[in-house]
């Protein structure tokens, strides 16, 4: 039986999830699809019941999702619970189980490509959304020293740093108000979860460190991976830091999927290889 998995969102886009999990399954001889599943809002509650049926190993899920499905699964692991919202479900023989698989993702990107660990590191990390919420658990349950959240939306970084105790030194900024430059220049590793960047969008030339020096050596991240190297990634090189770019992560939440889907050991060179050229495309 040719088992089903695929990706929940609206609209969806252009995901080069497809591609990636498509030549796992082939290079492992799995007998498995994935496909892309752009569900209207409307249809969402109908599509993961369905995922119940002995066909489906489960989905990803992504925006506008990520929080809406979480009422619709039967259980959820810790991950999941701690950031509130799921990006993975998984048919357990009819039981719909729900994961975050950005959480492990980000932080493998990070300590795996970006030779990174944030264990009493001060951090920045600009945007308070999905991706946000995701990163900042991780990195406290990765025991970071002190993390700045800075946002366009006050409030929202307000309310995101708030879902923590005062131990964790967890604090919100205003993006570019008073205190942006100075978690700027305290920290060792930045990293954008904004969409600002993104091909494609209104943002699509913009920089979030538009005119600030970053200092040599330190680790800037970007979630946004199409295109590779956004404009902010280009300015942090030229002053000096060492850059990461969205892939990794992508390809590594992918990969975590897969794992919980197949029980296999994800083909992770080839998930690269195929998102490379997805993205080249
Ligand atoms: P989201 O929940 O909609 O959050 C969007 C964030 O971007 C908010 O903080 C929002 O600020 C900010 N923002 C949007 N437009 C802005 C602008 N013009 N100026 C300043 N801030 C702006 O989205 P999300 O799920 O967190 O995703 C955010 C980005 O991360 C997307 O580009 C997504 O593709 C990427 N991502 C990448 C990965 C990966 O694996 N590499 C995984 C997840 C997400 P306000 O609160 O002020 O609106």
């Amino acid at each position: 039986m040719l088992r089903k998995s695929g990706i929940l969102g609206y609209p969806l886009g252009h995901s080069i999830s497809p591609y990636f999990q498509n030549a796992a399954f082939e290079f492992l001889g799995i007998k498995a699809s994935y496909k892309a599943w752009s569900t209207e809002p409307k249809d969402l509650s109908d599509k993961v019941n369905a995922l119940r049926g002995t066909s489906f190993m489960g989905a990803n899920v992504t925006i506008p999702f990520k929080e809406a499905v979480i009422e619709l699964l039967d259980e959820m692991d810790d991950w999941a619970k701690r950031v509130g919202s799921v990006n993975t479900i998984v048919n357990d023989s009819g039981t719909l189980v729900g994961y975050n698989t950005d959480t492990v993702g980000f932080i493998q990107a990070i300590s795996e490509y970006g030779n990174y660990d944030p264990s009493g590191e001060a951090v920045l990390l600009i945007g308070a959304g999905g991706a946000a919420r995701a990163a900042a658990h991780a990195l406290v349950g990765n025991k970071v020293g002190s993390l700045v959240i800075a946002n366009r939306t006050y409030h929202r970084a307000e309310r995101l740093a708030s879902e923590f105790p005062a131990k964790d030194k967890v604090s919100p900024v205003l993006l570019n108000g008073p205190g942006f430059l100075k978690a700027v220049d305290s920290a060792s590793l930045i990293i954008n979860s904004t969409s600002i960047g993104m091909k494609h969008t209104s943002v699509e030339n913009c920089n979030p460190l538009e005119g600030i020096s970053v200092k040599a050596g330190v680790l800037v991240n970007d979630m946004v991976y199409n295109p590779l190297k956004t404009p902010m990634l280009i300015h942090a090189a030229e002053t000096g830091a060492k850059i990461l770019t969205g892939l990794p992560m992508l390809v590594l939440q992918g990969a975590a999927s897969f794992n919980l889907w197949t029980g296999r050991d994800a083909p992770v060179d080839v998930m690269f290889l195929a998102a490379q050229e997805a993205l080249a495309d």
